[in-house]
C-alpha cells in the first residue's frame, strides 16, 4: 500500500514521521508522496486540514489517519505513544473506511464559476465592516443578513468554529451543512432567523452580496479576498472524505472527551 506523511512542522511531529517511515519500512507500505491511499497526519486537526487540501484531487482514492502531538483532536485520534500499535495495524490489516460529507463552495465571478470543498467549513466576512448579504434558500429569498459573517459547517467541522458560534453538534452520518451567524445586526430596521439553519443534502445555499463589497472568505484554513464576487452556492458534495479506522472510537466518546474531559478508557 502506498502511503505518506504529513507532519506540523514542530520537533516531536517530525520526530515521529522519521519513526513512522522506519516502523513501516519492508513491511509492504511505499511512501508515494504523489498519489498515496493512505495520508497519515500528524499534528493536529489543523494538519489534517493541510493534509485534506494537498490531497483533494484524490478524494476517491485517499483515505486519512491523524495522530495527535498536542491535544485530542476530531480527526488526530491516535496519540503519539501508540505510533507502534498504529504502524502494526497498518501493516497487517485492511482498516473499516469511514466517510463523511464535505461542503462544497462555488464561486461565481465575472472569470466563471470555481469550485472549493472544505472539511470544516466556509466562512464569509466583509473586510472593509459589516457583511451584508442576501441568503435564498433552494433559490428563496430566506434573509438579508447584516453582521460580521456567516459559516457554513459540514458535520465534522461542526465541532469547529461552528460550536464557538453555538451551533449544534452534528453526527457525521448526516450528510448536511449548518449556517450559523457571527454577530448579525437585528433591530426594528434590521432581522435574521438569529439561530443557526441545518440543511440537508438535497438542498443549497446562496450568498448574493452587495456588489461593491470586498469578501473575505476562509475554506477550512485557507482565506481568499475578492471584490468581484456575484454569487456563493454552498451544497454538501457529492465527494466523501475517507477516513481509515483501526478501531473505533465513536464520535460521541470524542466530543465527550475533547471537550467535557472525562476518558473513561
Ligand atoms: P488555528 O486557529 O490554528 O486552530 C483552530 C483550532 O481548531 C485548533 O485547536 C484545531 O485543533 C481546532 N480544530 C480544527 N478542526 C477542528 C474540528 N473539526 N473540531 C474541533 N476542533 C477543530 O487554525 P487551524 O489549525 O488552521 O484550523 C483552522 C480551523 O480553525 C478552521 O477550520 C475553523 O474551524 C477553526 N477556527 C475556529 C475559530 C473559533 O473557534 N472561534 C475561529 C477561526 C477558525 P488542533 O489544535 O488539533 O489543530
Amino acid at each position: 500500500m502506498k502511503y505518506a506523511v504529513i507532519d506540523r512542522g514542530d520537533p516531536l511531529s517530525k520526530k515521529l514521521a522519521e519513526q513512522f517511515h522506519t516502523l513501516v519500512s519492508n513491511k509492504g507500505l511505499v511512501q508515494d508522496d504523489q498519489s498515496p491511499e493512505i495520508v497519515v497526519s500528524i499534528g493536529g486537526d489543523g494538519t489534517l486540514l493541510q493534509a485534506f487540501h494537498l490531497y483533494m484531487n484524490r478524494m476517491h482514492d485517499v483515505a486519512f489517519v491523524g495522530v495527535h502531538t498536542g491535544h485530542l483532536g476530531f480527526y488526530a485520534d491516535w496519540q503519539a505513544e501508540e505510533l507502534e500499535e498504529l504502524a502494526e495495524l497498518m501493516t497487517k490489516h485492511e482498516p473499516q473506511r469511514v466517510r463523511y460529507p464535505l461542503a462544497q463552495i462555488d464561486l461565481d465571478t465575472a472569470e466563471g464559476v470555481s469550485t472549493y470543498l472544505a472539511l470544516n467549513e466556509f466562512a464569509l466576512k466583509g473586510v472593509n465592516g459589516t457583511l451584508v448579504a442576501q441568503i435564498n434558500i433552494n433559490d428563496e429569498m430566506f434573509e438579508m443578513f447584516r453582521g460580521d459573517g456567516i459559516v457554513i459547517s459540514t458535520p465534522t467541522g461542526s465541532t469547529a468554529y461552528n460550536k464557538s458560534l453555538g451551533g449544534a453538534i452534528i453526527h457525521p452520518s448526516i450528510p448536511s451543512l449548518q449556517i450559523a451567524e457571527i454577530a448579525s445586526i437585528n433591530n426594528r430596521v434590521y432581522r435574521t432567523l438569529g439561530s443557526s439553519v441545518l440543511l440537508p443534502e438535497h438542498h443549497h445555499c446562496d450568498i448574493l452580496s452587495r456588489k461593491e463589497q470586498k469578501l473575505l472568505l476562509t475554506i477550512d484554513h485557507v482565506n481568499i479576498e475578492r471584490d468581484d464576487i456575484r454569487a456563493i452556492r454552498c451544497s454538501v458534495s457529492d465527494l466523501r472524505v475517507c477516513f481509515a479506522r483501526y478501531r473505533s472510537f465513536p464520535f460521541w466518546t470524542r466530543v465527550r472527551e475533547a471537550f467535557l474531559g472525562y476518558d473513561v478508557k
